[in-house]
């Protein structure tokens, strides 16, 4: 499965729409930024790979997610 078969797939949690998919990192010079995938709780290094998705919702707008690889994007969607 690549990436963009996740374009337009519905987040089980609500009312989200997967509306992309890319890989990504974020390099900023002097600062680490973690954040935990929410598929299976590693702690991401956002300046390595990893896969941004960005869910939009009709009530609160676009929330991006930062998760380890397409198969932590394959269970988060498929168990919420
Ligand atoms: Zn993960």
């Amino acid at each position: 499965m690549t990436l963009k078969q996740y374009l337009g797939q519905p987040h089980p949690d609500g009312d989200a729409t997967v509306v992309r998919a890319s890989t990504h990192y974020r390099w900023t010079p002097g600062e680490r930024s973690l954040e935990a995938c929410p598929s299976c709780g590693a702690e991401l290094t956002l300046s390595e790979r990893h896969v941004l998705v960005t869910l939009s919702r009709p009530v609160g707008g676009d929330e991006r997610r930062h998760l380890c690889d397409e198969r932590c994007v394959d269970a988060w969607l498929a168990d919420g």
